[in-house]
């Protein structure tokens, strides 16, 4: 095993011991609230959301993730992606292995 796998499989074991790790993308929505007084139906500044979006069985699901719960969320969707990409990596280095013909 070389080097670099060695440390790809180390962070990647950390991350799948310990780490929140959550799949989805993160998408700012902006929306009227619909009281006829509010600024945002003047048209001004409207309210800003965030929302995960992922795919689950063929769907697209959303959550509502409120503001203080923005960073941890944030952290979960960022190692998984880091997860994700060192899992990757892990197989180009065995696709290698199986087109070289190399164990
Ligand atoms: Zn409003």
């Amino acid at each position: 095993m070389s080097a670099r796998e060695r440390e790809q499989r180390s962070r990647l074991a950390q991350l799948i011991h310990g780490a929140g790790l959550l799949r989805g993308t993160l998408a700012v929505r902006e929306r009227v609230c619909g009281k006829a007084n509010c600024k945002c139906a003047r048209g001004e500044e409207k309210h800003v959301s965030l929302y995960l979006v992922a795919s689950y069985e063929g769907r697209v699901r959303q959550l509502f993730i409120p503001k203080d719960w923005e960073p941890q969320v944030r952290r979960w969707v960022q190692q998984y992606q880091e997860a994700r990409k060192l899992l990757e990596e892990v197989s180009l280095l065995y696709w290698d292995k199986v087109s070289k013909r190399q164990e």
